[in-house]
């Protein structure tokens, strides 16, 4: 049994794991850093369930409206504002949920400041999964857990990437009138062996060990914060890396070094959305909506969405746009990033290099290409 021929077809979503009744399938990590399902054909029964299973094989999508309901927004709360990667409109659409009994799923920092999956129903345990987290997160048995409580009546929210909320769709088999989904646009899931590599250097550089990663801080403000990270150390100091020295980010978003395979040829992108809502940066929003402070992208993709959007309408400032105003500013929107041709070359290397070295050498930009791009800014600044 095998459930895709080509690694580009496999997420990582990990709903073949969680649906097997066997347990014969294992999440292992390649030599890049990224997981992928491994089958144990002893205990394998060819039940093909893994493959129907798989939201990239057996292929769906979800009914939403033909076109979503657009809004350009963020929280009244200013400190919710401030700690979220946007506008906070997660932590508004979630906090209600926690309130009335209900759970919330999302990516937070495990000890190790990894990231993965994880249910929580208490208001502070639901600052932990706000902040986006620029690497893959490891969603282990969540669709499962996620299914348990759903059975059992409660509200759930899962918030995670579109082809995470793609596999729970595919795991539950079934509509529940008590899930709301929550994805927002993604540019692509970075190698948690690249992201790790680069703690590391930082922690022997720094002589100290990091307690948290936050990253899009907003200290310079949010159009500066891709890339902008604090990182805060175990003796209570933080040091903030921003521009060009913020390596990681630098990697990710200039050259696209560590970025999963499959995020090259996204399934999950362009209109027809998963999620019930989808959130996202509003960049290229027009001036008097912003403040420099987060302006979320907020699109209604189901009447399920709208529901719950229609509760928080007095917590949050939005108002509403067009689908077309969202293309300019956010091209993943409809786009796949192009991964770099040596990203598998990067992340190999890591084993016997350290982070900063490697960007040094596969980030360089050609002199050529450094030329052509002062020219165009002249002519640009020349033209207004
Ligand atoms: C890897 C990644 C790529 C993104 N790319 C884009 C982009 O190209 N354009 C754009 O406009 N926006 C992008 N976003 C979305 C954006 O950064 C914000 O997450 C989104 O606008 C919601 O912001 P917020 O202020 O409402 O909530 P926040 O408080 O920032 O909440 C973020 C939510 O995302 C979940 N989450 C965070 N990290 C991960 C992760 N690694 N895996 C799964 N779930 C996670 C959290 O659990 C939380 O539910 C990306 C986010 C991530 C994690």
């Amino acid at each position: 049994m095998k459930i895709w021929l080509d690694k580009k077809d496999c997420t990582g979503c990990s709903a073949c794991y969680n649906i097997c009744p066997k347990n014969a399938i294992s999440m292992e990590e390649d030599e890049c850093g990224f997981k992928y399902p491994k089958i144990d054909q002893e205990k394998c029964i060819n039940c093909g369930l893994c493959k129907k299973t798989c939201p990239i094989v057996a292929k769906s999508i979800q009914i939403r409206y033909d076109k979503p309901i657009v809004y350009a927004g963020w929280s009244r709360d200013k400190e919710t504002r401030y700690s979220s990667t946007s506008g906070g409109l997660f932590t508004e659409l979630t906090k209600p949920i926690i309130e009335t009994g209900g759970y919330v799923v999302g990516a937070c920092y495990d000890e190790d400041n990894m990231v993965e999956h994880k249910i929580v129903n208490d208001l502070s345990e639901l600052k932990k999964l706000s902040q986006s987290k620029y690497l893959q997160s490891n969603t282990k048995d969540i669709y499962i857990q996620t299914k348990k409580i759903l059975d059992s009546g409660k509200v759930v929210v899962f918030c995670g990437a579109p082809c995470q909320i793609a596999g729970l769709y595919k795991f539950l088999k079934r509509k529940y009138d008590n899930l709301l989904t929550i994805e927002f646009i993604c540019r692509g899931m970075n190698s948690p062996k690249a992201y790790k590599s680069w703690l590391s250097e930082i922690e022997s550089n720094e002589n100290k060990k990091v307690k948290k990663v936050w990253f899009k801080y907003k200290e310079y403000g949010w159009k500066k914060s891709p890339k902008c990270t604090r990182i805060d150390f175990d003796d209570n100091t933080y040091k903030i890396y921003n521009g060009d020295d913020n390596l990681y980010m630098t990697g990710y978003l200039g050259p696209n070094l560590y970025i999963r395979p499959s995020c090259g040829n996204c399934h999950f992108n362009g209109l027809s959305r998963q999620a019930d809502i989808t959130l996202a940066d509003f960049w290229g929003i027009n001036e008097e909506l912003d403040d420099d402070k987060g302006t979320s992208l907020i699109l209604l993709n189901s009447a399920n969405g709208k529901k719950y959007f229609d509760k928080i309408k007095k917590q949050i400032f939005f108002q509403e746009k067009t689908l077309s105003e969202i293309y300019k500013g956010n091209v993943c929107f409809n786009n796949s990033v192009k991964i770099n041709k040596n990203s598998y070359k990067f992340l190999k290397e890591l084993d016997n290099s350290n982070f900063s070295n490697l960007i040094k050498k596969y980030s360089k930009v050609s002199f050529i290409k450094k030329i052509k791009f002062i020219i165009k800014k002249v002519i640009k600044k020349s033209n207004k």
